[in-house]
């Protein structure tokens, strides 16, 4: 999102040209990488409840499918800009190709903000991107997503659209659908679960115990909710959670030393992820500055709302006792406080490996519409933990035998695939 001191493409360039070193690539290689294969620009036109027409913009950006199709959400913000998507898009290429998994990276947004807009607006927005780009995505060329501020009802629309225009059912054209209408069981609680089997690898590997932990999240949506239910059930305890406050326009902190308890505050939390105040200091928390998250006394640190929240400027508010960072934001550390976090000797999960989750189950989702065959909930979590697990053993033995940091390690195994498919078809 637009923040005018921080551009995400330009650091996604920078960590992958960082890769591109250590992996010694040639020019040509490199320049194809860099940049994004293809993007789509375009204007959504709405027309308003009120009677008016609003005019929204609208992205699709492909960065690479060598792979196989580009794979990749589609954003809701109203801060959003196509160097944010280009980023994404670039991400989400490594992040496909360190889970191993037969997908490219793409990603898409709308400049708009959901909070204002009626349902049927929604629903014409979700619509009118499709129309839009329809000759450029499909199950086997690009399949979208739901990312932040999207959700099921979001894709199940788009997935009308596309098959209302195309005149046949494409299950597979999306994922991130409403289970029993092509959705795959498992997968909203996918980037959630997929960040703690992360992290219950690192603390194999740290020869910690789950429940002697404790963690605090940034976030409280999708991926941080389920994030802590996992990590619960493991044993482990979160103290703090963090989110963003639509009225205020700034951010808070939760917290309760004793223990956030999930379903209570689930239950005063708006449809975006936004906890009461109020309610949530009747019920005995403590609300604090939306940076206290970060400086609290815990083990682990799961950043899980946006990108560009770990900065040069609040690195050093993180407790010396932190021993994990798992990113579960696309994003979230800037290269400036990944040096500190290094200094720091905290093991960081970077942010493609450690949300791989989502696109994983997606993945899985997809297989199941093009059989149209779905499996049961266990099924789906039980494959989601196996390549996960993999992949997360890969990256930490690369580390270590090579003697580098998780966050290279990850990008010269997800960049040298990459790259070899690329030869491999010719075209570098
Ligand atoms: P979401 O919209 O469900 O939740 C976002 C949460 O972050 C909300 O609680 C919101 O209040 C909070 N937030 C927003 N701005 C904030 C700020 N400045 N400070 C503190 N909290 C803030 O989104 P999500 O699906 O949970 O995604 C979160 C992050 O994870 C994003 O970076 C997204 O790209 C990434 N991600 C999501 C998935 C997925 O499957 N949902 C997969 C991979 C990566």
């Amino acid at each position: 999102m637009e923040d005018k001191n921080y551009n995400p493409f330009e650091t996604a360039q920078k960590q992958f040209d960082r890769a591109a070193d250590l992996l010694d690539l040639n020019h040509g290689t490199r320049d194809l990488l860099r940049n994004p294969m293809r993007e789509y620009h375009f204007n959504i036109p709405v027309k308003m409840d009120d009677g008016t027409v609003k005019v929204f913009r609208g992205f699709r950006v492909q960065h690479n499918d060598a792979r196989g199709p580009a794979k990749g959400g589609i954003r809701f913000h109203p801060m959003e800009t196509i160097d944010t998507v280009r980023a994404l898009s670039m991400w989400m290429t490594w992040k496909t190709s360190v889970a191993d998994i037969p997908l490219g990276g793409g990603k898409g947004g709308v400049i708009c903000d959901p909070h204002h807009l009626s349902k049927n607006e929604q629903e014409q927005i979700c619509r009118g991107w499709v129309r839009q780009v329809v000759k450029n995505v499909g199950p086997f060329s690009d399949v979208p997503a739901p990312d932040v501020m999207t959700n099921p009802q979001h894709m199940l629309w788009m997935l009308d659209e596309y098959e209302a225009i195309r005149g046949e059912k494409f299950p597979g054209f999306i994922t991130g659908k409403p289970v029993g209408m092509g959705g795959s069981k498992g997968r909203t609680e996918a980037t959630g679960y997929g960040v703690i089997i992360t992290v219950r690898e690192a603390l194999k590997e740290l020869k910690i115990k789950p429940e002697e932990t404790l963690a605090s999240i940034q976030g409280f949506g999708n991926v941080a909710k389920y994030a802590i239910e996992l990590y619960n059930k493991m044993g482990g305890k979160v103290i703090c959670v963090s989110c963003w406050d639509q009225a205020d326009k700034a951010s808070y902190s939760f917290r309760k030393k004793e223990g956030i308890n999930l379903k209570e505050l689930i239950a005063i939390t708006d449809a975006f992820g936004g906890i009461d105040k109020t309610k949530a200091r009747d019920l005995g928390y403590e609300v604090l500055p939306g940076d206290a998250w970060l400086e609290q006394e815990v083990d682990i640190l799961i950043p899980a709302a946006l990108e560009n929240q770990i900065k040069g400027d609040n690195v050093n508010k993180i407790s010396k006792r932190v021993k994990i960072i798992a990113e579960g934001a696309n994003g979230p550390t800037t290269q400036e406080a990944d040096v500190v976090i290094n200094q720091k000797n905290i093991h960081v999960i970077p942010d493609f490996l450690a949300n791989a989750g989502g696109v994983v189950c997606s993945y899985f989702e997809q297989v199941q519409c093009n059989m149209n065959y779905f499996w049961e909930k266990d099924e789906v979590l039980g494959k989601l933990d196996v390549k996960m697990t993999t992949a997360y053993l890969a990256v930490s033995d690369f580390a270590k035998s090579n003697k580098i940091k998780m966050r290279d390690a990850a990008y010269v195994i997800a960049v040298n695939r990459v790259a070899q498919a690329c030869h491999d078809r010719g075209w570098v």
